[in-house]
């Protein structure tokens, strides 16, 4: 779990994680809002995006199993 606030819901549910279906793509996602970041281009709150709405701009499935979480 990540220490700096979500930007989006203020709560502490950021955490790093791996989509497995998008070849292992990191990114940093918000287990509360579902928002994500991908990488660590930049902590501006306009990075964020959600979970769903980016797996549907990657063709991709938004299926929770896919992601897997890092410490
Ligand atoms: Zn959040």
């Amino acid at each position: 779990m990540r220490k700096e606030p979500c930007p989006r819901c203020g709560q502490s549910g950021l955490q790093d994680a791996l989509l497995k279906n998008l070849e292992n793509l990191r990114v940093v996602l918000c287990q509360e809002c579902e928002a994500l970041r991908v990488g660590e281009s930049t902590e501006d709150f306009y990075s964020y995006v959600q979970f769903e709405e980016f797996m549907e701009s990657k063709h991709a499935e938004a299926d929770w199993k896919q992601v897997e979480f890092l410490d």
